[in-house]
C-alpha cells in the first residue's frame, strides 16, 4: 500500500472515521524517498529491533518492517490501531507489534527486554513535536543500551542538539546530549514533505550512544544540576549564573573553582563543552561532600 500517497491517507482515515489529531502532533510523512532514507539510515545494524515511537499511518513502520527483523510501534492515538492493523497487513509475518500507549507512560525496559536479551536494539521515529525534548531525554535517561536513536525533529531542535560548545545554538540539551552520545544531523526536510504540512522544516538526526560513557562525574546529579543552571541565566557570567543556583556555596568559592579549572572567571556557560561541565560539577561535589 502506498502510505505516502495523499489521496490513500485520506481514504484510509476516512474509511475508519478518523481525523488528524493536531494535539498528537500529527503531521505525516508524503514523500517515499525520505521515508526510505530515515530506514535505510537509523541504525548501522541490520539485525536490529526498531522501536517507533508514533507510527501514525505506518508509514515508516512499513519501510522498517522490510529492513529489520522486528519493529515494535508505539503509537498513543487509540483511532490509529485499527488503521495500523490494516495498512501494515502486507508487510513480513509477526515482524512489527503495535502497542497503543502514550511513549511517556511506557515501561521501556520491559517492553523492550525481549528484543534487548536478542541483540541489538535502536530507536526510529518522526516525534510529535510536541514533546520532542521529553521523549529523548526520557530515551537517553532510560540508560538502555540502544545504538542509534534517529528522530525526525523541529529543524531549530535539530541544530541545538548537533551544535558546537560556544556556538549561539549550544544550550544545556547539548552538553546533557553529549554526555550520552554523538549526534549527527543527517538531512533537512521541508515542511512540504508532510500532511497536513507543519509550519517549520524538520531535520533528522541520528545520535549513536556511547557504549561507555567516555565522562565519569563524581556525581551524576551535580553534573546535570551544573549545566541546567549554567544556561538558566544564558547572558550572566558562569559564576554569577551557578550562584543562583547553588545557593549553598559562596560565589568567590564558585568563581575560584571555575578559574582552577583554567578559565577566565567572566566566561559563559555556553563556551564548556560536556568534559568542561563534568571537571567543574567534581570540584562542585567535592565541596558539597566536605561542607
Ligand atoms: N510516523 C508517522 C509518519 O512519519 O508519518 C507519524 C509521525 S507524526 C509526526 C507523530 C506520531 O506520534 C503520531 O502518530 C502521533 O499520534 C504519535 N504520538 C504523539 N504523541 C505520542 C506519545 N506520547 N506516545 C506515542 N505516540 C505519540
Amino acid at each position: 500500500m502506498n502510505l505516502c500517497d495523499i489521496k490513500t491517507i485520506k481514504d484510509v482515515m476516512s474509511i475508519y472515521g478518523i481525523t488528524f489529531r493536531k494535539e498528537f502532533g500529527q503531521n505525516f510523512l508524503t514523500n517515499p524517498t525520505v521515508v526510505e532514507d530515515i530506514a535505510d539510515n537509523c541504525t548501522e545494524y541490520p539485525d536490529s529491533t526498531i522501536l517507533e515511537i508514533g507510527p501514525g499511518v505506518g508509514v515508516l513502520t512499513q519501510e522498517l518492517a522490510f529492513r529489520y527483523p522486528s519493529v515494535v510501534a508505539v503509537e498513543i492515538d487509540r483511532g490509529l490501531i485499527p488503521v495500523l492493523r490494516y495498512t501494515l497487513s502486507d508487510c513480513p509475518e509477526g515482524v512489527v507489534s503495535v502497542i497503543n500507549d502514550d511513549i511517556m507512560k511506557t515501561d521501556i525496559a520491559a517492553l523492550l527486554a525481549p528484543a534487548f536479551e536478542k541483540g541489538r536494539v535502536s530507536v526510529c521515529a518522526n516525534l510529535p513535536y510536541y514533546i520532542t525534548t521529553p521523549i529523548l531525554m526520557k530515551l537517553l535517561e532510560s540508560g538502555l543500551p540502544f545504538d542509534y536513536i534517529t528522530i525526525m525533529i523541529q529543524s531549530e531542535v535539530a541544530a541545538r542538539l548537533c551544535a558546537k560548545a560556544g556556538s549561539k545554538d549550544y544550550g544545556a540539551i547539548t552538553a546533557v546530549l553529549n554526555y550520552y552520545g554523538v549526534a549527527e544531523r543527517l538531512f533537512t526536510v521541508s515542511a512540504g514533505n508532510f500532511l497536513p504540512a507543519p509550519k517549520v522544516d524538520s531535520a533528522v538526526v541520528r545520535i549513536k550512544l556511547h557504549e561507555e560513557k567516555p565522562y565519569k562525574p563524581k556525581d551524576e546529579k551535580i553534573f546535570f544540576r551544573t549545566v541546567r543552571h549554567a544556561f538558566e541565566q544564558r547572558r550572566k557570567t558562569l559564576p554569577n549564573a551557578l550562584s543562583a543556583g547553588f545557593g549553598e556555596i559562596p560565589k568567590d568559592v564558585l568563581t575560584q573553582m571555575i578559574v582552577d579549572c583554567g578559565h577566565d572567571p567572566n566566561i559563559r556557560g555556553e563556551r564548556l563543552d560536556t568534559a568542561q561541565f563534568v571537571e567543574l560539577s567534581d570540584k562542585i561535589a567535592e565541596w558539597k561532600s566536605n561542607n
